[in-house]
């Protein structure tokens, strides 16, 4: 028993800000609705899915990155605005 045989099957997925692996249940999925990029908090929205830690930081790294534009595959600005508010503010 190497005791590396029982890897856990968690499902793990990247986050589009910061491009770390974390698991499903870390992450925010976010689906896209017309041009709005929308927190499906309980994981029941349909559609494309993008991960992302529930993190200003890495929201903000997400949009500069136009990570949306790729996750999605749209070519066009998407409105985040909805996202930002979703994500609890780093107050100092
Ligand atoms: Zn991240």
């Amino acid at each position: 028993m190497s005791g590396r045989t029982r890897a856990r099957a968690r499902p793990e997925r990247t986050c589009v800000g910061c491009r770390e692996r974390s698991g499903k249940g870390d992450l925010l999925r976010v689906v896209l609705i017309e041009d709005r990029c929308v927190p499906d908090h309980r994981g029941t929205l349909p559609g494309r899915g993008a991960y992302l830690h529930p993190t200003p930081t890495c929201v903000d790294l997400a949009v500069r990155r136009r990570a949306f534009q790729r996750a999605f595959r749209v070519p066009g600005p998407l409105d985040t605005a909805e996202l930002q508010q979703a994500v609890p503010r780093a107050t100092p």
